[in-house]
């Protein structure tokens, strides 16, 4: 199924390309993907990949950030995380009413 896996990296590569500066979020791109429900968490490593990949292809100068999940109980920000995720529940006030990181294409001038 590796074939399959390029194919929704380059569309979705294409896709942040053709909105550079606007924020998505994980079910916002498993949507336009077409990616059902189970579908879309592979997204998070897609959009690693993706992340590396522009940023080669253009010698630094564009790279996929993400901007940090919040809780939308208490307005903690998960600023630490390694690796884009939603987690599951705020270690401060234990909600469990988590707003998923968002994405965005961020091109140097
Ligand atoms: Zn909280």
């Amino acid at each position: 199924m590796e074939g399959s896996s390029e194919t929704v990296r380059e569309r979705l590569a294409h896709f942040l390309l053709d909105h550079p500066g606007e924020e998505f979020s994980l079910e916002d791109l498993a949507a336009v993907l077409g990616l059902k429900r189970g579908e879309s968490k592979r997204l998070y490593e897609d959009l690693v990949h993706v992340s590396k990949t522009l940023w080669r292809r253009s010698g630094g100068k564009m790279y996929v950030a993400m901007l940090p999940p919040v809780c939308m109980s208490c307005g903690y920000v998960f600023k630490d995380l390694k690796k884009p995720r939603k987690p599951s529940r705020c270690p401060r006030c234990k909600s469990e009413w988590i707003s998923g990181p968002r994405f965005v294409l961020v091109v140097k001038k």
